[in-house]
Parts: C-alpha cells; sequence; structure tokens
C-alpha cells in the first residue's frame, strides 16, 4: 500500500504542474493514466459504479464537490479551484488521494477554503492513534471546518480502503468524539473532508456523477490514505 500510494502521489503531482489555464480536464485525465500506465498500476475508477466512471481521475472545478467527470470541452480558467482525485491499484493494493489547488490567481476566500480544507485533513490525521475512534477522527474534521464557517458534506465519507478502494469503517466529516470504531494499528483508511462556503448541502448532476454544492458556492476536498500504527500515523499516499 505504501508503493501504490507513492506511485498515486506521483499521478497526483504531475496533474498539479499541468494546472494552467486552457489546460483541458480532459488533458489532466490523460496525464495520469500516463502514469499509472508506466508504473503498471491500473485505475479504481475506471468503470466503478453506475454509470461506469469513464475516467482514472475526477476533476472537479469551483461548486463541484466531487467525482467530476474529465472533459476534453471542459477547459481551465484563471482563478478557478480544482479538485483532482485518483485511486491507484498495485498488486491488489488501492491507495486513495486527493486534493484542490488553484488556476492562476485565486480569490481570498478560495484561498481560505483551500487552507481550511487541507487544515482539516492534518487535523484528522493526528487523531488517527491507537485508543482513538472513528468518531474522534470525524469530530476533529467538523470542529475544524465549522468552527472556520464553513460546511462539511454530510453525505459523502471516508472510508477503510486496502484491497478494495472502499471498505469499512466509514469515517464521516461529521461525528461524536469517543464514539465509532476504535483504531487498530495496521487498519489503512482514506481521509477526506469534503468542505463547501455556503451550504452542507449538495446534488448531483445529470451526468449522475457530478456532485456540486447546492447554493452553487465553492467546495474543496483533500484526501489520504493513512496507515494507523503504533506510534505516528502514516501517510501513505505523500512521496
Ligand atoms: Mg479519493
Ligand atoms: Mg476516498
Amino acid at each position: 500500500m505504501r508503493e501504490a500510494g507513492r506511485i498515486n502521489a506521483t499521478v497526483l503531482a504531475t496533474v498539479k504542474e499541468l494546472l494552467k489555464p486552457g489546460v483541458s480536464t480532459a488533458d489532466l485525465n490523460a496525464a495520469a493514466e500516463e502514469v499509472l500506465r508506466k508504473h503498471g498500476c491500473k485505475s479504481p475508477f475506471k468503470g466503478y459504479g453506475h454509470p461506469p466512471f469513464p475516467a482514472s481521475i475526477t476533476v472537479s472545478i469551483n461548486q463541484e464537490l466531487v467525482h467530476g467527470i474529465p472533459s476534453k470541452s471542459r477547459k481551465l480558467k484563471n482563478g478557478d479551484i480544482v479538485s483532482v482525485d485518483c485511486g491507484t491499484i498495485l498488486d491488489g493494493f488501492v491507495a486513495d488521494s486527493a486534493f484542490t489547488a488553484g488556476v492562476g490567481e485565486i480569490s481570498r476566500e478560495a484561498q481560505t477554503l483551500l487552507e481550511v480544507t487541507r487544515g482539516a485533513l492534518y487535523a484528522a490525521i493526528e487523531k488517527m492513534r491507537v485508543g482513538n475512534r472513528t468518531g474522534d477522527v470525524s469530530a476533529a474534521i467538523q470542529k475544524y471546518v465549522e468552527s472556520r464557517g464553513f460546511f462539511v458534506t454530510r453525505e459523502y465519507t471516508g472510508h477503510g480502503v486496502g484491497r478494495q478502494m472502499h471498505e469499512g469503517p466509514q469515517v464521516p466529516n461529521y461525528g461524536k468524539a469517543g464514539t465509532g470504531v476504535p483504531l487498530k494499528a495496521g487498519m489503512t483508511i482514506a481521509i477526506e473532508p469534503m468542505v463547501l462556503v455556503g451550504t452542507a448541502e449538495t446534488r448531483v448532476l445529470p451526468d449522475q456523477w457530478t456532485v456540486v454544492s447546492a447554493d452553487g458556492s465553492l467546495t474543496a476536498h483533500f484526501e489520504h490514505s493513512i496507515a494507523v500504527t503504533e506510534g505516528d500515523p502514516l501517510i501513505l499516499t505523500d512521496l
């Protein structure tokens, strides 16, 4: 999983370099697939779900929270914030990670949103310790985000990750400390704060995949796959 995570991080770093005005979201997917192919890896996203997801990354811009479908006609613009989510399968093990970054110059609100969402991820990772429960992780995300005036999604959650992309336990972005599944050394969980500026409510576009904020406000998403150890939490999807 560590190696799958390292390759996944390489994919995301490659895509991040390409976030420039005029680049299409299909171009980002093509670059991601090239890195996966080079490492002999498969995508857990491609063909996933109903209708089958057609690409190896999801690219979600501005009010799009998650699950945006790459397209040749969708081009990045100065001031956009772009969420890229990628999974990697290596030797039957899955890594799952996401980031949001700006294109060119972004608004102060967008910058704050990125900082808060990323901060929530690291506040959550800090709770990924033996002796804590999944509710401690969820509560850390919710508190971090809501105390800064933003909202967490109720509909999409973090999750166990391993031989499958989505395994138990679910780790919502809200919850009560001291509740949920006890964390044990060796558990591997994808933690993924999904944060919205104006409302917690979302809707799915007619393409049946793209999730947007119900009020059209900006959104962001950061994710790492984490291993719980006897010591500090191990981020598997960092370079
Ligand atoms: Mg993901
Ligand atoms: Mg995930």
